[in-house]
């Protein structure tokens, strides 16, 4: 069995594998390249993938660097099913479709300056027309419920604890007359966080291809991050300032509006107006509770019994723009959560805008934040920022909050992977910066004696080849790890 990577190779979007048995050919993910316009740029399917002789698509989970060239691969003639679980058909829906609105938006508005200047039109990179057909092609596949791909192909979703619907994905081929079993871990969530179940042990593998976004780190703990969180909450109240918290839509902002209801309800901190100024967000979280069944069971519980609804008597959704508007004239104290997560885009630039060159303004940052990214600068504290093309000071405190990451850390990507070293897989790492996958290769290497493949883009690894493990290399005492 081969794979070819046609992204999330030393970068941590626009994963696609090409995965070619004897008899197969199929992809797992088929995910966007973000970040930068020169990153767009790259979003197209390679011919050398040959949309038209696939057979399906594996889906690992919904968000766009997994799902979000899936409408250009049916453009380019793909007619098979793309499996995901039934959370994850819902958020790929939610992404794809709030994603094409962004790109005939944006394409429209590039080609009235094209047309004043005599310019030939763009072409939106896909349109809602295009997510409507990739929907048409969804097939739902459940957690734990192996099924038939070919005669001798067999695939196994199980949780992978990322975000709503998250998996990994066994293979099992038949290679020289065995069966052979590659695992791919899609992303992998932390252990022990709320919302999401733990990440489910995978016993044995041939073959590992898994990501190392968080490679060369740990987050820090939960509890010390759910604690300073409580007290920047405190200090606003206090000071009666507000907070904005520019928060990913799907699995971030569910994160963050459990700990709000926490405090809450415990007592911790008076409660206070919480705006949830994104339609899509909005949409996610009803698609978290909709759901609520394959979530951690004490979610289940709060969602069951209305104790997360009273918990969240003081959140105020804000689906139009004219709501959102009016939160510039909103007082402190309060929360304002909104997206884009990076700060690059959506509604949190106007709250921005508005708020930084306050020196009672605290904006929380949750999430990663690329290179280039507004968010990136705040968190490096530069003194002044552009916003939507204005300078800004920044007066605000800005307060980075890493333990509420969606994505394991350096030793939760080591846990996941213990369990399936015995047989000395061939491991593969993908799906992180060049630093990040090779302080994880190093981490394998310390703990387990073995090797790990960090491919480049196109590459192609005979994953049969496997490694031996290297006893000489394996430490005396591989707990200390
Ligand atoms: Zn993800």
């Amino acid at each position: 069995m081969k794979i070819t990577l046609y992204g999330a190779a030393h970068e941590v979007t626009g994963s696609c594998y090409l995965v070619e048995t004897a008899s197969n050919r199929f992809l797992v993910d088929c995910g966007m390249f973000q970040g930068s316009e020169k990153a767009e740029r790259r979003n197209r399917i390679p011919n050398r993938i040959n949309a038209k002789n696939l057979e399906a698509v594996l889906l690992t989970h919904g968000h766009l660097d997994h799902c979000g060239r899936l409408p250009l691969l049916m453009k380019a003639g793909f007619k098979g099913p793309i499996y995901a679980t039934a959370g994850t058909i819902e958020i790929a829906k939610l992404i794809l479709l709030d994603a094409a609105g962004i790109q005939e938006g944006d394409t429209k508005r590039e080609n009235r300056k094209r047309a004043r200047a005599g310019m030939q039109p763009l072409e939106p990179l896909f349109k809602l027309k295009d997510v409507q057909r990739v929907i048409e092609h969804f097939r739902i596949v459940e957690y734990n419920q192996p099924f038939k791909l070919r005669s001798d192909l067999t695939v196994n979703y199980v949780d992978a604890g990322h975000i709503l619907g998250s998996a990994c994905i066994e293979v099992v081929t038949t290679e020289d007359g065995k069966p052979f079993k590659t695992v791919f871990s899609g992303d992998l969530g932390q252990y022990g966080v709320p919302l999401m179940r733990d990440p489910e042990v995978i016993r044995q593998a041939d073959a590992v291809i898994m990501e190392s976004t968080y490679g060369d780190r740990d987050h820090r703990t939960l509890d010390d991050t759910v604690k300073e969180f409580q007290d920047i909450v405190i200090r606003a109240v206090e000071n009666r300032s507000k907070i904005l918290i520019p928060s990913f839509a799907v699995g971030r902002t569910q994160t963050i509006l459990y700990h709000l209801a926490e405090m809450f309800r415990k007592g911790l901190v008076t409660p206070i107006p919480v705006y949830l100024d994104s339609p899509m967000a909005i949409s996610a979280s009803r698609t978290y509770l909709q759901f609520a069944n394959i979530m951690d069971s004490e979610i289940t519980d709060l969602i069951s019994s209305g104790q997360l609804r009273n918990d969240l008597a003081t959140l105020v959704t804000c689906e139009s723009a004219e709501q959102s508007q009016a939160l510039n004239t909103v007082n402190g104290p309060c929360i304002i959560i909104a997206g884009a997560g990076m700060c690059n885009a959506g509604r949190i630039m106007h709250h921005l805008r508005h708020n930084l060159w306050h020196d009672d303004c605290n904006v929380i940052i949750v999430g990663y934040q690329a290179h280039g990214s507004l968010g990136r600068a705040l968190v490096e504290g530069m003194p002044k920022v552009k916003v939507m093309g204005e300078t800004v000071s920044v007066r605000a405190t800005i307060s980075s909050l890493g333990g509420f990451s969606a994505h394991a850390g350096q030793s939760d990507l080591l846990r996941w992977l213990e369990p399936m070293t015995n047989d000395g897989p061939q491991i593969v790492l993908t799906h992180g910066e060049s630093h990040q996958s090779q302080e994880l290769a190093s981490a394998i290497r310390r703990k387990f004696g073995m090797d790990s493949i960090i491919p480049g883009l196109t590459d192609t690894i005979d994953l049969a080849r496997k490694y031996e493990v290297k006893q000489d290399q394996l430490p005396v005492n591989s707990s200390t790890n």
